[in-house]
């Protein structure tokens, strides 16, 4: 929020979050840190904690946490700019206008529109390749299969990036400086550190930020190669948790039609927009974060969600689904007939039958009680567990009587008779659950080595840039419950770390994890000490392959198979006792 150089930042650094806090919560100094009493969570024994450095705070009992302006906005309820004006005055900062840029802001400004401009030749540069080239005539052949034609392809400004290793570099790289190409997210380097493209031999669909400009870029794979979709990473200019793809030609028609229908891929949300439906945007991956919610909030609070029925991520979208209803959305489900996508059920059943769905579409305590109805409620422990089932969506509910409405529909759609299951809904339905319990189990565990490398990653000046280089050339960090995390942290390594303007890229979850984190107290790191906590990282394949194993091994194989996978365990844990 605060940008860097802008009054708000000033403000921030020059206000004391401890003496700011401490107008509120009496915070007594605890080793480095301070703690108190929390104010947003009833408690008895301080677990609210103040980091004078970091200038961020953290409840460990209910997890809320973040800045000095987060802290006065949550406890006075107030706007952003409302908090930067009260914190300003309470610190006696004078508060200028007009408002007036730094040289770093000026700087930062020049290297994005630098990047905005380096996107946009990229995008022309794609583009050309898919209409001209010989490859680009077997792309635009398999997407004309996939049922876009030429015109499609045009608007949606879709692209081929070519085979060969530089083809991209070669074009940027008189026009641009060597640092700007390597934060740009277009180019990896390989173990020698030479540059090469980040896309080669991928379909390319430009994602562009809400203003229309292109940020990032999404690439396919025409046939089995791995990985399916290869994305941008994030850069100055992008950050994947504050993008929905196509909300730029969106935004109009959400506003119009006063609600948005979400989906989950680029092919998703060209098909729909093909259809004429113009009010759809994609949050390219089933999990949507909060930022994207917040984004999408400027539109409209009303939501239709068309993901996949049968995808992996069921329980994500299930998450992201608990978030529109926590940031008071109106959330409809809309599940395609044979578990279709809506790429797919288009194609074969046309833009009519979509539309008349799409108008069908069931609130999504509609949508709760049928997946409810399906368990099995003959007894009265059956009953119980489809009630289990369903209050913790009411209870994410912030509004008091949209709760006790649902509580209602739920008790005579699942004809719940009973008085005592009548009176625990009520009971439940009457509190939000995050005002009655800390939900601090929703973190999950993660690991010593894990946890130090993120610390290192915000504190540690003298190798911070080394350490990020070191974990994403290898992938340390991908597959980890930690990963969206790390990737955030490594793109920032280039300057200064303000951890709570790099909290906003973080699902809240993630936040808590990081804040958590921060506040654990640690000697100065050291290199060899990083190079010990890689190492456990490199070694986490090994660790799973032992696992495996050895669940095979307890499963009693036949003799044979024994033999082998014995002789397999004792070569890794050789390879273990070696690092
Ligand atoms: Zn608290």
């Amino acid at each position: 929020m605060a940008e860097a150089g802008s009054f708000a930042e000033r403000v921030k650094q020059q206000a004391d979050i401890v003496r700011v806090i401490g107008e509120y919560v009496r915070l007594k100094k605890t080793g480095q840190n301070f703690t108190g009493l929390c104010p947003f969570h009833q408690e008895k024994t301080p677990s609210f904690a103040v980091h004078p450095t970091r200038q961020i705070y953290h409840c460990f009992g209910c997890g809320a946490g973040g800045d000095v302006f987060k802290f006065v906005m949550e406890l006075d309820k107030i706007t952003f700019p409302e908090a930067v004006r009260a914190v300003a005055e309470k610190c006696g900062i004078a508060i200028p206008r007009p408002r007036e840029r730094s040289p770093e802001e000026r700087r930062e400004n020049q290297q994005r529109s630098a990047l905005v401009e380096m996107h946009r030749e990229t995008a022309a540069y794609f583009a050309r390749q898919l209409h001209d080239s010989p490859e680009g005539k077997i792309a635009t052949a398999y997407l004309e299969d996939r049922g876009l034609n030429r015109d499609a392809m045009t608007r949606f400004g879709l692209g081929w990036a070519p085979s060969s290793g530089d083809a991209l570099l070669r074009q940027l790289k008189a026009k641009y400086p060597e640092k700007l190409l390597d934060i740009s997210g277009l180019f990896s380097r390989d173990q020698s550190g030479r540059p090469y493209d980040r896309f080669r031999r991928r379909i390319i669909f430009p994602i562009a930020n809400e203003g229309g400009k292109v940020v990032a870029f999404g690439g396919r794979v025409m046939g089995d190669e791995q990985p399916k979709y290869l994305n941008s990473p994030e850069t100055p200019i992008y950050s994947k948790s504050n993008v929905l793809y196509h909300l730029d030609h969106a935004r109009e028609a959400i506003r119009q039609n006063d609600f948005a229908i979400l989906v989950e891929g680029y092919m998703d949300a060209i098909a729909v927009a093909r259809s004429g439906v113009a009010n759809v945007v994609a949050s390219c991956g089933t999990s949507l974060a909060e930022p994207q919610i917040k984004l999408l909030s400027r539109f409209t609070h009303r939501v239709i969600v068309n993901y996949d029925p049968d995808t992996a991520g069921q329980a994500a979208t299930e998450r992201s689904l608990t978030l529109l209803l926590e940031r008071e959305f109106d959330v409809r489900v809309l599940t395609l007939p044979g578990g279709a996508d809506p790429d797919r059920f288009l194609k074969e059943q046309g833009a009519e039958a979509y539309r008349k769905l799409l108008a069908q579409s069931s609130p999504y305590l509609d949508y709760l009680i049928g997946q409810a109805r399906q368990m099995d409620r003959s007894t009265a422990a059956g009953k119980l567990a489809a009630l289990n089932y369903l209050m913790p969506y009411v209870q994410r509910l912030p509004n008091k009587l949209l709760r006790s409405e649902w509580a209602t529909r739920i008790a005579s759609e699942l004809r719940v008779d009973e008085p005592v299951l009548r009176e625990a809904l009520r009971r439940a339905a009457a509190e939000r659950r995050s005002e009655v319990k800390p939900q601090t189990q929703l973190l999950a565990p993660v690991r010593p080595a894990e946890r130090r490398l993120m610390q290192m990653l915000v504190e540690a000046e003298g190798f911070r840039q080394k350490l990020a280089r070191e974990i994403v050339s290898n992938g340390l960090h991908r597959g980890l419950e930690t990963e969206r995390i790390f990737e955030v942290l490594v793109a920032r390594v280039g300057g200064p770390v303000d951890v709570a303007t790099l909290a906003n890229a973080l699902e809240e979850r993630d936040r808590r994890t990081l804040f958590e984190v921060l506040f654990e107290t640690s000697a100065e790191a050291t290199w060899e000490e990083a190079e010990s906590c890689l190492g456990v990282l490199r070694t986490r394949p090994v660790e799973q392959e032992l696992a495996e194993l050895q669940k095979k091994i307890e499963a009693k194989a036949s003799a044979e198979e024994l033999t082998r996978l014995l002789a397999r365990r004792l070569e890794l844990q050789r390879m273990l006792a070696r690092r």
